[in-house]
């Protein structure tokens, strides 16, 4: 018998899942989230990251925890444009169980910049697109137009790099440890240059820039938290009953397009900010804080970024029991 989830999560990964600083999913998220995946709760990662940052930061620790194969855990990446569900991610580690990978690195220890453990495949622009990871063809960057902007990158190498690991939106990310000020100047260079060649290519109509604080994106228009909450709902309809409540989490202004567009689509939802610095805007739906967590013994009130997600996902562990339970 098909089951109604008491809630379906949506999370924005980098902040309320990852450490800004380290990248590091912690030990406490692994084990909250293994622990919602065996009640049969829907999560979805919704991330502007690469599906490969997902499978390398994300995936690799939930596998070596223990996520049961029957999780309902899916990700949507680069904005909308790539996804993959975790049920094809447990049938491949299980297929390359015993090909060296020990599966015990404890939670994403070494998974910074270290090959992943758990027997995942990479998807980038050079190992190519496992066969059960979706890019939509659609919002992938015409290849002559992104070899135009790859080779435009050469030119600023001493202060970014292109991520090849965006399979359909393009990247030039700052180095690692570079001086945020000596990287600005650069990119505001590159970035006129960026911006000329998109006005005088035909075939960037459907493409626009988003600059922000460690790198430069050409993306397709429709590209948003928003497209990513249209096709999470998507991927939790079709392996099940879809959940009585949503709630989703991130730590910047453009996540709560996720909760605008679950509320635009009736479904009750309430948005967690793990990073309410800017303040809560008005909304038609509930917004939940470390303030509101810590009133319930989840966290501390000061809590931010990913200690405020835990102490957010741990409620959520506590409220499956409760469908019922109001904040
Ligand atoms: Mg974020």
């Amino acid at each position: 018998m098909r089951t109604v989830p008491p809630l379906g999560l949506l999370l924005d990964v980098d902040g309320p899942i990852a450490s800004p600083e380290t990248r590091r999913v912690p030990d406490g998220i692994v084990t909250a989230l293994v622990s919602l995946a065996g009640r049969g709760i829907p999560v979805v990662f919704n991330t502007g990251r690469s599906a490969d940052f997902v499978l390398q930061h994300v995936a690799t620790p939930l596998l070596a925890a223990g996520l049961p194969g029957d999780a309902r855990f899916h990700a949507v990446c680069e904005k909308g444009a790539v996804h993959f569900s975790f049920a094809s991610l447990t049938e491949t580690a299980a297929r390359n169980a015993g090909d060296g990978g020990t599966g015990q690195g404890g939670a994403g220890q070494g998974g910074t910049g270290g090959d992943p453990d758990a027997g995942l495949p990479r998807a980038t622009r050079g190992h190519g697109v496992p066969a059960w990871m979706g890019v939509d063809a659609r919002m992938r960057l015409p290849a002559d137009l992104e070899s135009r902007l790859v080779r435009l990158v050469g030119d600023y190498t001493d202060t970014m790099f292109y991520d090849d690991t965006k399979l359909a939106m393009f990247s030039a990310e700052m180095n690692v440890g570079e001086s945020p000020e000596r990287y600005r100047a650069a990119q505001r260079d590159f970035e006129d240059r960026v911006a000329d060649l998109l006005a005088e290519d035909r075939s960037a109509e459907a493409f626009q820039l988003d600059s922000t604080i460690i790198s430069s994106d050409v993306e397709h228009v429709s590209s948003g938290k928003d497209l990513g909450a249209e096709r999470s709902w998507a991927l939790i309809a079709a392996d099940g009953e879809l959940p009585m409540r949503w709630f989703t989490c991130g730590d910047s202004r453009t996540d709560y397009a996720m909760a605008d567009w679950l509320q635009a689509r009736g479904a009750p939802v309430v948005h967690v900010d793990v990073r309410h610095e800017d303040g809560v805007p008005e909304t038609p739906y509930r917004v939940m804080t470390s303030e509101d967590l810590a009133a319930h013994g989840f966290g501390t009130s000061e809590a931010r970024h990913e200690e405020a997600g835990q102490a957010f996902l741990e409620w959520a562990l506590k409220t499956t029991g409760a469908p019922n339970a109001t904040m």
